[in-house]
């Protein structure tokens, strides 16, 4: 019997850097019991990350989308997990964040242009993959940008384009669009999904009574779980995270953020997250039968 899940993950549909069925055939090789794809703002690597993972009998697929939230202080993101990946409103809403997306990432460009840099649209579609043609829906990132950057040798490192150029506060910044934490929450409870606080430690909480009022607003929007396990956090923090899910009746989950090269810290199966967050948890029928 498998004893671990990593239920955050990102592919070539959004800023990583595997193709979803290779990701998947990784999660079996790892030995996981679980394994959800979770793309920023897209469910396009889902249909292929289901038919790859029809093939491995011991892995459970769990179809997933991560999504960013307008927070006035640090990063909210929402991880669905169980969503139906054909469900209409979801799909139309991640549609129109693809599309504000686009226009960002257009005047982004035209930014790094002013600023003096040799960088072209073209340029960072064809390093994010776009040429591909089984994933349409595709969303392009600032990491895309980053990556391009540095190919061209414009920067020494992705990390150092985002220092001078991509980052907040630097020249090349624009704000993408964000649904409201109720809209997020929302969009995946009516798809069927659970709705979890992703990584907490990126919330800039100033302390944990801090933290804990924010969750309680989160639950009274519809939030039913936290991502306590994940590679950015300490085991203190994952053992307080663990502390308020239990206070407050939410659902554990974790992952690792696994992004493959793009975020080479990111190990796919670690921090290990034990099975039992699925199997003994109110939710294992949704979780469960969805794949
Ligand atoms: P976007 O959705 O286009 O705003 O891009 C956000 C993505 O950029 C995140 O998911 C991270 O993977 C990546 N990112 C954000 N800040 C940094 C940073 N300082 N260094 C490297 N990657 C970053
Ligand atoms: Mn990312
Ligand atoms: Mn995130
Ligand atoms: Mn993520």
């Amino acid at each position: 019997m498998r004893q671990t899940i990593d239920l955050h993950t990102h592919s070539t549909a959004s800023d990583g850097a595997m193709p979803p069925a290779d990701l998947v055939a990784l999660a079996d090789r790892k030995r996981l019991a679980a394994l959800a794809l979770t793309d920023h703002d897209t469910i396009a690597g889902l249909s292929a990350a289901a038919k790859a993972a029809a093939a491995f009998s011991e892995l459970i697929f769990i179809p997933g989308v991560e999504i960013s939230a307008a927070f006035p202080n640090g990063t909210l993101h929402i991880l669905g997990l169980g969503v139906d990946p054909n469900h209409d409103d979801l799909i139309q809403v991640l549609k129109r964040l693809r599309i504000a997306r686009n226009q960002r990432n257009t005047k982004m460009i035209a930014r790094l242009q002013q600023l003096g840099l040799d960088i072209s649209m073209q340029e960072v579609l064809a390093y994010a993959g776009q040429n591909r043609t089984d994933e349409p829906d595709q969303i392009i990132s600032r990491v895309h940008m980053a990556e391009a950057l540095r190919r061209k040798g414009l920067v020494q490192t992705a990390k150092q384009a985002f220092q001078k150029y991509l980052g907040p506060g630097t020249p090349g910044y624009i704000a993408k669009d964000r649904l409201s934490p109720a809209e997020a929450i929302g969009f995946i409870r009516r798809a069927g999904g659970v709705a979890a606080l992703a990584h907490p430690v990126q919330l800039r909480y100033g302390n944990w009574a801090e933290l804990e009022r924010i969750l309680r607003e989160l639950i009274d929007l519809g939030l039913e779980s936290i991502e306590a396990y994940h590679t950015d956090h300490t085991p203190d923090q994952t053992r307080h995270y663990l502390d308020l899910a239990r206070r407050n009746d939410l659902l554990v989950v974790g992952g690792s953020d696994f992004h493959g090269s793009t975020k080479a810290e990111a190990k796919l199966g670690q921090p290990r997250v034990p099975v039992s967050c699925l199997t003994e948890s109110r939710f294992a029928n949704k979780l469960l039968t969805i794949s």
